[in-house]
């Protein structure tokens, strides 16, 4: 088997922190421990609050290795026009050249905003076609992975199989599309998925998405990251309360050396 490739680690530091000045103190703790990491440290993507992209663009990512990008939380699906509040790829792309990831079909969206499978399969194409990668979220709720194994796999089959409808399947694959799965149950709760069956979930996954980099996410940190990137099928993780804090970015950069 080839030797697996370095991990990608997503930071998903949500509606925080409070300010940019809070902002560019976690990119520099991103910073010196990828530099303490060298060479072989994974590839890492920040993905802050949009108010924050134009401080860390400017003022810190430019300085740090290429090995880090930034990344938006959400996107919309159309470039421009009458649509209050929102923000297109192609705006996000033009105004940061280091944003190149959009999270899309975070869990939280899907709950908290009302959004659906059509809106995610919309952004997802947007995104693709303005150079922008997608990190699409998927994963069951507890009643459902309370079922077993099995019903998990096809709750999150059926997602996949909407979100990804009509995007084309050589996209998929090629590291423009990255599936990361987040159990809702785990997510933010302290509740990890067993690393067994995330493991397992992953490889599912991987095969029902082309071959796509399978990341896992929910209640990750420094003390746990290593129990899920040991194996193959699991390319890296995304974080998101653990990332607010340096001295757990540290943990989690070291981990995946
Ligand atoms: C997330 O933001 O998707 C996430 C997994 O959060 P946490 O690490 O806090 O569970």
């Amino acid at each position: 088997m080839p030797p697996k490739r370095s991990s990608l680690i997503v930071f998903n530091w949500k509606e925080n922190p409070r300010t940019s000045k809070e902002a560019i103190r976690l990119a520099v703790a991103v910073s010196r421990a990828m530099r303490s990491a060298g060479k072989d440290g994974p590839e890492i993507v920040i993905c802050p609050p949009v108010l924050y992209l134009g401080a860390l663009s400017e003022k810190m990512i430019s300085r740090a290795e290429s090995r880090c990008s930034l990344g938006v939380q959400n996107i919309f699906w159309e470039n421009n026009g009458a649509y209050t509040g929102e923000i297109g790829p192609a705006m996000v792309r033009a105004a940061h050249g280091n944003v190149r990831y959009a999270i899309v079909g975070h869990s939280e969206r899907r709950r908290f905003l009302g959004e659906t499978d059509e809106m995610i399969r919309k952004k997802i194409l947007a995104s693709l076609a303005a150079g922008l990668r997608v990190i699409l979220c998927v994963g069951e709720p507890v009643e459902v992975r309370k079922k077993g194994t099995r019903a998990a796999m096809q709750y999150v089959k059926n997602q996949l199989k909407k979100d990804l409808q009509s995007v084309d399947s050589r996209l998929r694959g090629n590291d423009r599309i990255i599936i990361a799965y987040e159990p809702i149950w785990a997510i933010g709760t302290g509740k990890n998925c067993p690393p067994e069956d995330a493991r397992e979930m992953a490889a599912f996954i991987k095969k029902e998405a082309h071959g796509a980099r399978v990341l896992y996410g929910g209640s990750v940190n420094g003390a746990n990251v290593a129990r899920y990137i040991c194996y193959d099928e699991v390319s890296g993780v995304l974080v998101g309360g653990a990332s607010l804090h340096a001295e757990e970015i540290k943990k989690i950069i070291k981990a995946n050396i």
